[in-house]
């Protein structure tokens, strides 16, 4: 099937290129990932192509489309300078912010109908950052929001595995129709790639598929999208907080020193780029023995409140290390709703309350 797919391609005439796409090495094997119906290309665009990255991407969609074994396809432009369809010309513009003095950030456009952007994000892995991230969307949709959920941790998606979600997205006139679970429309890397066969994303790359995930997806009208955010303070997580027009940001963290250097130095990113940081959470805080019920303090704890109270944001909460958060979690129950009267739902709620005040400051608090 790759060949069919790379002979089709062969046969493109993109104007400002010497050779074909396939001649050049633009695409080959390894930049095509097939699952049953569903196909993924991306393409590694020189920098210096002097051409309309989008019309590459429409060329080769005409050119697939006849193909009756892809029911689904996906071309994800990688380039090492951002697609003209995605960037816009950096305009200095003033926006709301909670740093003082001009905002010299490039405007990011505006994303048709989603009112409000949130990033959770944490400065490594394996911090409960995306449990985090799917309670707190499920929180803010128990708030009566209409709420989008994206997994942007393409190395790693997750969101599949929490959310229980096995089906694939369709793709409808061009645009993914994310999927919905538990009322809130969910859209994740994860849905389109085989667990076993993953994409192979190089730096550039991953940023444009990002950008794509966010802007080329059918979200509707949303009153907030939640960002779980690729681990970490590199190159894509920076581009993401600069070319996403994010509204605010939350840093999960561990209680573990080392995590809030790493945690620290999200902070510096988003306050670099000028978006206003929410809060810092404190995950895996306290251990509650599920049998006795007594509090142990296994990594220690307090470590981020005294942080965040030294950097001046504010601290979201402290979510306990509990038995019942990772089995739900990983069974893709979330606690927010299979024990939505719990007391782990509670302070998911709780933080969702103090988020949604900060997007909304006309919530009603009651
Ligand atoms: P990340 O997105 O930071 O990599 P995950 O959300 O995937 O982290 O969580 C990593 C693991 O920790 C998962 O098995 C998850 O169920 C578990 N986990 C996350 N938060 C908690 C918590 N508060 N208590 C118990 N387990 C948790």
């Amino acid at each position: 099937m790759k060949k069919v797919i790379l002979a089709r391609i062969s046969t493109i005439k993109v104007p400002g290129l010497r050779s074909d796409l396939v001649n050049l090495g633009l695409i080959t094997e390894r930049e095509i990932s097939i699952d049953g119906t569903k196909v993924i290309v991306s393409v590694n665009v020189p920098m210096d192509f002097p051409g309309d990255l989008a019309e590459i991407k429409t060329l080769i969609e005409d050119k697939l489309k006849g193909l009756e074994e892809i029911a689904t396809l996906l071309v994800v432009l990688t380039s090492e300078r951002p697609a003209p369809a995605i960037a816009q010309p950096p305009k200095l513009k003033k926006r709301p912010t909670d740093a003082p003095g001009e905002d010299a950030r490039p405007e990011s456009a505006a994303i048709p109908g989603i009112k409000t952007i949130i990033a959770v994000a944490s400065g490594k892995g394996g911090v409960g950052k995306s449990t985090t991230a799917v309670n707190i969307a499920l929180g803010l949709r128990s708030l009566g929001l209409k709420i989008g959920l994206l997994d942007a941790d393409i190395y790693g998606p997750s969101l599949p595995r929490l959310m229980d979600i096995h089906d694939r997205p369709e793709i409808k006139d061009d645009r993914v129709i994310p999927l919905e679970r538990y009322g809130i429309k969910v859209m994740s890397m994860g849905f389109l790639m085989q667990e076993d066969n993953p994409v192979i994303w190089r730096g550039p790359m991953v940023v444009t598929a990002l950008m794509q995930m966010t802007r080329e997806v059918d979200w509707g009208e949303l009153d907030v999208l939640v960002l779980d955010m690729p681990p970490g303070t590199g190159d894509a997580q920076l581009t993401m907080a600069q070319q996403v027009p994010l509204n605010g940001a939350i840093i999960v963290s561990t209680p573990q020193d080392l995590a809030l250097i790493d945690a620290r130095k999200g902070l510096k990113m988003f306050k670099n780029v000028n978006v206003p940081i929410f809060g810092i959470i404190e995950n895996m805080s306290t251990f509650v023995c599920p049998h006795c019920g007594e509090s142990s303090d296994i990594f220690g704890h307090g470590g981020a409140e005294e942080d965040a109270k030294r950097l001046g944001v504010p601290f979201l909460a402290a979510i306990p290390l509990h038995m019942d958060i990772r089995k739900h979690s990983d069974s893709g129950t979330p606690v927010m709703v299979s024990q939505a009267e719990g007391p782990h739902a509670a302070i998911y709620r709780n933080i969702a309350l103090k988020i949604a005040t900060r997007l909304f400051p006309d919530v009603d608090e009651d």
